[in-house]
């Protein structure tokens, strides 16, 4: 008896045990071939975020699913309105259609004459959508609508352009804030903003001024719009702070609400949830040098990285929660990823001043917006006469008015000039052509990975509409604001990419997976056949 109780007790402990370790959704899911796929981006995010920041549904993540330990992004520019169609389509920026955060239509795509220069970010769907179209490849909306028709592609986030660019011309449902075009309390202004996109669900957009209706007053900056170096990209209300209205709450919890509000109501098969707060807050203050804490409940806390971050993953304890109890977990396959990594701007050669942002980052006149207060840090090249439009964070990318191979040569050699440049390279149809390189400017880890991938990455986005010079910069080095990202540095290009859930085990994998496997990686998981053409590799999840 004694003995019998001893094995039992061993046993309920080995059990206990088993429990404990196991994956959320149950032993099964490494076998399941998944249903649906949910993929979260986190806006800017670093791996080191995660320990940094206390992220704990996060790691639960890496740690019960497939954590790509060595995944990069892979491409340039390594923006938002790029790694959104990059997830979405499988295909790097040099076949996507657009490269870059501005956009020269070569091919007269929008209509308004060949060459014509345009800030992508600033696009409307039906554009984005004409240059998918364009470009002429498949969309995971696609795959999942061939494989499971009737079910539906939806995007939700805070940034349009993110959700626009993921959506494409086949999505079903894109949800994002609208313009400030509504007066929720009364104040006499326009200071609100509601879901906005394409077949918005009436449970979302009605009623006017309901759950989904987020206080966005510029006057409500969290003390960001007088504080250096917050100051160069203030907060706006609540499209990015989470806020302290309980009936309203911004940020990534609005766009977590929306989404948990359609895997209730929709027959979804495909839902990508882009969440931005963390990317604004980087962009404030650097990122993972913003590692402060601040008293809770207060305005100060809400504005920085540690709540922020702290924010988003429990955005992704919810999701998960939501799935469970939906019974949907089992069957969905969930990508926890981002856009771009970032880094400090230790070397800082924009303007630090109020509002700078935009200046800084944008010279030139476009069919969609003028930027003309550039700065000083930019003067030789601009005095070459020959910039057309220059778009800088960390990395430089400039499209000129004289594109001979000669002003090319000539602009390349004086953009080497500039401060923290290591390299310059020019456009030669299909691929960049190094130009100039500052060996003697990089550090011995600069230039390591420079020598591994530099080429590699500025290469995915040779194409017409791309810049016909391209500078690379040091590690953390910007030319925007206090955080950055941009190009093909180490600290950007390093991201997270976790697979979990159905149709995926819980072994880490040390394959360097980058962001344009990831929709191959999907189909592969989920039993779908790949259309020819794709740039990226699926590979088979452990
Ligand atoms: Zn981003
Ligand atoms: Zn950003």
């Amino acid at each position: 008896m004694r003995y019998f109780g001893r094995v039992a007790g061993v046993a309920i402990g080995l059990l206990v045990l088993l429990c404990a370790s196991a994956p959320a959704w149950g032993s099964g899911g490494h076998h399941k071939t998944p249903k649906r796929v949910l993929i979260v981006v986190l806006d800017q995010f670093r791996p080191d975020y995660v320990d940094t920041f206390d992220m704990r549904n996060v790691k639960a993540l890496m740690r019960d699913g497939v954590d790509f330990e060595n995944a990069y992004l892979g491409h340039m520019a390594s923006e938002t309105v790029i790694t959104h169609n990059v997830i979405t389509s499988g295909q790097l920026p040099r076949d996507m259609g657009w490269a870059d955060e501005v956009y020269r239509d070569s091919d007269d795509v929008l209509g308004e004459g060949p060459d014509s220069m345009w800030i992508s970010g600033s696009l409307t769907q039906e554009q984005f959508d004409k240059l998918i179209a364009h470009a002429g490849y498949a969309k995971l909306a696609d795959y999942l609508h061939a494989k499971r028709p009737g079910t539906k592609f939806i995007t939700a986030g805070q940034k349009n352009y993110a959700v626009f660019s993921a959506n494409g011309p086949t999505g079903d449902i894109a949800v994002t804030f609208s313009s400030r075009n509504a007066d929720c309390d009364g104040d006499g202004v326009n200071n609100w903003r509601g879901p906005t996109g394409l077949n918005v669900p009436s449970y979302l957009s009605a009623p006017s001024c309901g759950r989904f209706y987020v206080d966005s007053a510029t006057s409500n900056s969290y003390g960001t719009a007088t504080t250096s170096p917050a100051w160069m990209y203030p907060l706006d209300g609540n499209r990015f702070a989470p806020g302290f209205d309980p009936a309203h709450r911004g940020g990534d919890v609005w766009t977590t609400d929306a989404g948990m509000a359609m895997m209730e109501r929709e027959p979804w098969s495909g839902m990508l949830l882009t969440l931005g707060s963390i990317d604004k807050a980087s962009h404030m203050w650097g990122g993972i040098t913003d590692v402060g804490r601040y008293p809770a409940g207060s305005p100060e806390e809400q504005a920085h990285l540690r709540f922020i971050a702290k924010t988003a993953d429990e955005q992704v304890g919810r999701l998960v929660r939501k799935l469970r109890d939906l019974g949907q977990l089992d069957e969905t396959l969930i990508v926890l990823t981002t856009d771009h990594a970032g880094q400090p701007a230790t070397r800082h050669h924009g303007v630090n001043a109020a509002g700078r942002s935009d200046n800084n980052w944008y010279y030139g006149e476009t069919e969609n917006g003028s930027f003309l207060a550039p700065s000083p840090s930019l003067a030789p090249l601009i005095a070459t006469g020959n910039v057309r439009f220059t778009y800088q964070d960390s990395a430089i990318r400039t499209w000129l008015t004289d594109t001979s191979t000669a002003a090319k040569k000539s602009a390349a050699k004086v953009m080497a000039t500039l401060p923290s440049v290591i390299a310059t390279y020019r456009l030669d149809g299909r691929r960049y052509r190094l130009a100039e390189a500052n060996l003697k400017a990089m550090s011995p880890r600069e230039l390591v990975y420079w020598v591994l991938h530099g080429q590699e990455i500025v290469d995915t986005m040779a194409a017409p509409y791309a810049a016909d010079v391209v500078g690379l910069l040091r590690d953390d080095t910007s030319y925007g604001v206090a955080g950055d990202h941009g190009g093909a540095q180490r600290p950007v290009q390093e991201i997270p990419i976790v697979f979990a859930g159905a149709g995926a085990g819980s072994r880490d994998s040390s394959y360097p997976l980058r962001s344009v496997d990831i929709l191959p990686t999907i189909l592969r998981a989920m039993g779908i056949r790949a259309r020819p053409g794709l740039d990226g590799k699926g590979v088979e999840l452990p």
